[in-house]
């Protein structure tokens, strides 16, 4: 284990690294011939390399280390319950402690209207699970021919082959002949990409009504759900107009489908709200969460189940087929306990709300100055900016995409090396820094 001040052999690792282990959403070879950095230690909004090296980490790890690294309460709470008791499935009528207690804590915090949840591993179960819930919700109200979801393109739903096709990213669909059947995408409501000529409001009014062209194209009888997520995040922080869900919810109530917000990145805090849906004015029928629950300290996901939906799943749905072994894994769920009970009593989602959440925004506006930043948003603990050649002209008119590509690469190298992590989405840097980070770190993240 690495103790505070231990040094790595950073190359006989990187060597290790090469020859065994093949990382997620990476070109292989590549990596290969550069080596990976290798992270040893975290603590508050740090971590350390193997060189012992300091970074500060502007992305919460992958969107979700929302209480900051180093929590001892959190090891705690699971070694406690490692020694108690580390597995048991909830299948076949069992169920265990810290199960029942989160569900019962994630009824609470969760937005009016659900009761319930189901539990998986990741947030890509979690949306591999909502594509199931919701067919198996038409078919029980007995409209089995309402099978289709509408995404949006650039959305991001996971990695699984349901979760891959449901978001929209070509790159993604372009590898394993996805998306499956059955899954459609429309536009995303990116003001700066396609509102040439209107105003923000106008724009997500405009982008609000792909959908309902959508299901008229579809057919509103063979339409289940629409999937989204509040914010758009590993698409760069797109940011919708207030306008947008508002008219996406009345869509949805007009054509009685099910709406499903995918919350996996906005949910527990990140938005300055437990639920971003109560930001938006969202009334979701499903909510896919992950990441935040535990601040990834160890592997959980699922979906918060609204009261239309698990009505007809527990009165007329009989056995429903379908579950993971790690569902409601009892070492998982006393970690997500501790995390919660962190952000209660340190008052983490009304500090982004109302102190740190306007601060990070205000400084965060002030790199728009550099002459290489087109401009900036920001959203609680989200935040993005683009890289232009040049201000005043358009984003088109500023950065082929391809080039766009490589830009935002160097940037995030060039950051990476020089002590922060942000991330890169075409021409755009972005962030999501852990919701414990103070003014004053805020201070320092900016300069
Ligand atoms: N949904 C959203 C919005 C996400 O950002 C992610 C992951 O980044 C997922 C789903 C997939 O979650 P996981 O990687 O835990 O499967």
């Amino acid at each position: 284990a690495a103790t505070r001040n231990e040094l790595f052999d950073t190359a006989a690792i990187q060597k290790l690294d090469s020859a065994h282990y093949l990382h997620p959403f990476t070109d292989f070879k590549q990596l290969n011939e550069n080596g990976a950095r290798v992270m040893v230690r975290g603590e508050g909004i740090y971590l350390w390399d193997s060189q012992g090296k300091k970074v500060l980490d502007g992305m919460s790890g992958l969107w979700c280390v929302n209480v900051g690294y180093g929590r001892t309460s959190i090891s705690e709470a699971v070694y406690r319950q490692m020694e108690t008791l580390p597995f048991y499935n909830s299948f076949f009528n069992t169920t265990n402690v810290p199960a029942v207690q989160l569900a019962t804590k994630l009824a609470e915090i969760a937005p009016p209207g659900f009761q319930h949840v189901f539990f998986t591993g990741s947030g890509s179960e979690g949306n591999d699970t909502n594509l199931r819930m919701v067919r198996r919700y038409w078919d029980l109200m007995g409209y089995q021919e309402r099978h289709t979801i509408i995404s949006r393109h650039n959305a991001y739903h996971g990695s699984t082959v349901a979760g891959a096709s449901l978001g929209g990213m070509d790159g993604m669909h372009a590898q394993g002949g996805l998306p499956i059947p059955g899954i459609v995408h429309i536009g995303q409501p990116n003001y700066l990409e396609a509102g040439q000529g209107m105003t923000e409001d106008e724009f997500g009014l405009k982008a609000a009504s792909w959908l309902e062209d959508k299901i008229l194209e579809v057919g509103a009888d063979k339409v289940a759900a629409f999937i989204g997520e509040p914010v758009q995040g590993a698409g760069g922080v797109i940011i919708p107009p207030a306008t947008y869900w508002p008219e996406i919810q009345r869509i949805c109530d007009k054509y009685g489908i099910l709406l499903i917000a995918d919350e996996v990145i906005c949910g527990f805090g990140r938005l300055g709200k437990w639920f971003a849906s109560e930001l938006f004015g969202i009334r979701p029928d499903l909510i896919t969460f992950a990441k935040g629950v535990t601040s990834g300290y160890v592997p959980l996901g699922g979906v918060l189940v609204g009261d239309r939906v698990a009505k007809v799943l527990i009165e007329k749905g009989g056995d429903f087929n379908h579950g993971f072994t790690y569902s409601g894994h009892p070492v998982a769920c006393a970690a997500a306990l501790e995390n919660i009970r962190i952000i209660e009593a340190e008052q983490l989602v009304q500090r982004v709300d109302e102190d740190t959440g306007p601060y990070l925004k205000q400084r965060f506006a002030t790199l728009g100055d550099h002459p290489l930043v087109g401009y900036t948003s920001s959203c609680g603990f989200v935040a993005g900016l683009n890289l232009v050649r040049s201000k005043g002209a358009t984003v088109h008119e500023n950065v082929a995409f391809d080039e766009a590509l490589s830009v935002g690469m160097v940037c995030r190298g060039y950051m990476f090396n020089n002590g922060m992590i942000m991330r890169a989405v075409g021409d755009r840097m972005i962030i999501a820094p852990p919701l414990v980070m103070t003014r004053a770190q805020i201070d320092e993240m900016v300069a």
